[in-house]
């Protein structure tokens, strides 16, 4: 490597070598910094004027881990268990000057150097069993006989991130610099010996404690295969030399990185990021934030003043009266005084928490609010009345936010003279706990109001998805297809706990039945009913969910919906709805025939990533993977597979687009295969490498 390009250089301090690795913005382990590490050990190992090395990240970081875009590439020398192996062979003392984050590889690496001496600011851990992945260059070895076969199951296991204090109380840092971190470290490396923990026996230990370590990692492990076999991994390290524990751990992590749940897991880490880059946001500057509020102390709006307390704000909550808004007050009181009796809050943060929230049944006092949610009832009246009101009354410059699940934003902004202010913020129930918040760009909202509005999911640790407007924007529109073909499925011949265990076999938390039980069917009733004129006559139309609602069976808060419910809550069939599926198909003529569990996953993906790729065409979505994103984040959609579009993508698109047909042959009208999907099974593309050509804002409508 070309020394003026390396990311890697190399300072003198007297016979102290400073290796420094410089490749923003974290330092990953490219290939590049790989070759230049492993170059700037064998020079030194070599310099008789060297006496010995400090390795360092420079300020505010070390290294945080792979680089998982290379990671979808052809392998290319050297490889990180080489680079490791060089710095534990070095014949001359290595210190790791660890600031900022040295997680996963940049973690092994550490492991392989001789001190480890963290700034107060360090970050350390073997995060790789996040990604689907386990360490793969000596990490579980060393880590086991630094820490006990227990204590590593445990770390590795839960990818724990571990600050600096509690890293030096387990023996992960020698030591915490309190002054100049690198200063410190070439002072110390000269008088340090070699440590190698490769050169220490195998770890001895408490198998009890192993056995217990494991045995709570595997009941959290929720089917990610990296949790089996880093215990198998770490267990082995007691068992053989270091050489043979190290060749089982790389073989093991190689299987690993080709397994379908480290792509997915992989895709939605780099999803995650991408997320928040907008096309044509790079200039725009998110408006201050100080003081916020909410209008409407229901369900939602006391979550989202839970989230934005939680966050730091100063929340003010305005409801129609004051037994409304005092009501609320008493929500997000009970909110709190459940994360109490759990032990995640005490009470004086619940206090303090609570001193910033301000109750009010007076519009007035959102006078001084630089951004307000309004979660009031979903109706388009009010909705038009509160921003009416709004103009009159907020400052200039606020931004005016609704949570709206369905309704149109572009009507919402034109009850104001100020559309350019306003903007969806589309939470998920409960709001202070799902991750998932859909920002909703109306035609007007301007580029800084979005960026405000990515500002404050970030402010709250929200995973924030960017949407065009649209009915149901992209959740609740995928959605509302997803539903559809449940049904249809239930209707020509699947139980509703068919579709449900298969659903739930797939990895979904809940199946879709059970989920409308929980939500409650009446506020899907309404919305049917208020469409009914409107719908397209050549749309199948299933009614069972309406006999349901009109027997007074609205899920579990009536005690019964799609299934029947015993005293402790579990869920069953229930005849009621069999005998209302049974009328159904009567009314239609239609003669059940059977599904596999195959079938019912098949299906259902295969309509998801359609009405997916009919968002993306129009620009209601910019990506691909933002829409994997929000069926993660915000519909259970399980993680080891991607979402539905990486997961159709995975599949093969021929093959989604032939079950679309099959769909559509049932379905009717609005169950289309989509152009897009046509065009990208043709070409044999996929819908990840997609993008809208040559639109502004990435075609975001
Ligand atoms: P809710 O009925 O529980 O709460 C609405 C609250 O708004 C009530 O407390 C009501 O008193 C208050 N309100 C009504 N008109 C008002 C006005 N003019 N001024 C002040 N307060 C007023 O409803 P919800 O489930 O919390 O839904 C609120 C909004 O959030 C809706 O737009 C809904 O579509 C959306 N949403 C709901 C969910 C969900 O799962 N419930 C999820 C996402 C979005």
């Amino acid at each position: 490597m070309d020394a003026l390009t390396s990311p890697v250089t190399i300072s003198r301090h007297g016979a102290v070598a400073v290796v420094r690795i410089d490749h923003p913005p974290v330092n990953a382990l490219s290939k590049g910094v790989r070759q230049g590490l492993l170059d700037a050990v064998r020079a030194l190992d070599a310099d008789a004027a060297v006496s010995a090395l400090v390795l360092s990240g420079g300020p505010g970081r070390f290294v945080a881990g792979a680089d998982l875009r290379e990671m979808a590439l052809p392998p290319d020398a050297p490889f990180l268990p080489e680079v490791v192996g060089a710095l534990e062979a070095c014949t001359k003392p290595v210190v790791a000057a660890l600031d900022g984050a040295a997680l996963g590889g940049g973690c092994e690496i550490a492991l392989a150097c001789d001190v480890r001496l963290g700034s107060p600011t360090a970050l350390v851990g073997l995060t790789e069993t996040r990604l689907g992945l386990i360490p793969g260059a000596g990490g579980t070895q060393r880590l086991a006989r630094l820490v006990g076969v227990a204590q590593a199951i445990a770390l590795v296991c839960e990818g724990r991130v571990l600050k600096a204090g509690e890293a030096l109380s387990l023996g992960l840092l020698d030591a915490v610099a309190e002054g100049d971190l690198l200063a410190e470290a070439i002072a110390r490396a000269p008088s340090e010996a070699k440590r190698r923990l490769s050169a220490l026996p195998a770890p001895a230990g408490d198998p009890a404690a192993a056995e217990a370590a494991a045995a709570k990692a595997l009941k959290g492990a929720k089917g990610v295969p990296a949790i089996a076999e880093a215990i198998r991994v770490i267990k082995a390290s007691r068992d053989g030399d270091f050489a043979s524990g190290l060749a089982a751990e790389r073989a093991a992590f190689l299987a690993l990185r080709e397994s379908p749940e480290a792509k997915a897991l992989r895709h939605l880490f780099l999803a995650e990021r991408e997320a928040v880059k907008v096309p044509g946001l790079e200039g725009a500057k998110a408006r201050p934030l100080a003081s916020l509020a909410v209008i409407g102390a229901g369900t939602m709006g006391a979550g989202i003043a839970v989230a934005l307390l939680d966050a730091g704000y100063p929340v003010t909550l305005v409801e129609r009266d004051a037994t409304a808004a005092q009501a609320g007050v008493e929500r997000i009181d009970a909110v709190y005084a459940r994360q109490v009796k759990s032990n995640r809050i005490d009470e004086a943060r619940k206090a303090e928490r609570l001193a910033r929230l301000t109750p009010s049944s007076d519009y007035a006092a959102l006078a001084d609010a630089d951004l307000i949610v309004e979660a009031a009832f979903e109706d388009q009246a009010v909705k038009t009345d509160i921003f009416g009101r709004l103009d009159r009354i907020a400052k200039q410059g606020a931004v005016l936010a609704t949570n709206t699940s369905y309704l149109d934003l572009d009507a919402i902004a034109a009850a104001t003279a100020r559309p350019q202010d306003v903007v969806g913020l589309h939470f998920f129930a409960p709001a202070n706990i799902m991750k998932l918040l859909e920002v909703v760009k109306a035609t007007h909202t301007a580029p800084d109001v979005l960026a405000t509005a990515l500002a404050l999911a970030k402010k709250m640790g929200k995973q924030p998805v960017v949407a065009g407007n649209c009915d149901g924007f992209i959740g609740n529109r995928i959605y509302a297809v997803y539903r559809r073909h449940a049904e249809y499925l239930v209707e020509d011949g699947a139980a509703p706990e068919a579709v449900d265990a298969a659903l739930e076999a797939f990895g979904f938390a809940m199946g879709i039945f059970a989920v409308s039980d929980m939500s409650g069917l009446d506020i899907a009733y309404a919305m049917r009913m208020r469409r009914a004129a409107t719908r397209d006559p050549n749309e199948r139309y299933v009614a069972i969910a309406d006999a349901l609602v009109e027997a007074g069976r609205l899920g579990r808060k009536t005690g019964a919906g799609w299934y029947a419910y015993d005293a402790a809550g579990n869920r069953m069939p229930d005849a009621f709805v069999t005998r209302a599926i049974e009328q159904a198909r009567a009314a239609k003529g239609i003669v059940p025939r059977a599904f596999t569990p195959a079938d019912i996953q098949l299906r259902l993906l295969a309509v998801m990533a359609n009405e997916g790729a009919k968002a993306l065409a129009e620009g209601i979505a910019l990506r691909a993977s933002d829409i994997d994103l929000a069926f993660v984040h915000g519909y259970g959609f399980p993680r080891l597979k991607g979402g539905p579009m990486f997961a159709a993508d995975t599949l093969g698109l021929p093959a989604i687009l032939a079950e679309v047909q099959a769909a559509h042959a049932t379905g009717g009208a609005g169950s289309e295969p989509a152009p897009l999907l046509l065009e990208r099974a043709a070409a044999g593309g996929t819908f990840s490498d997609w993008r809208k050509a040559g639109a502004p804002m990435g075609g975001i409508q």
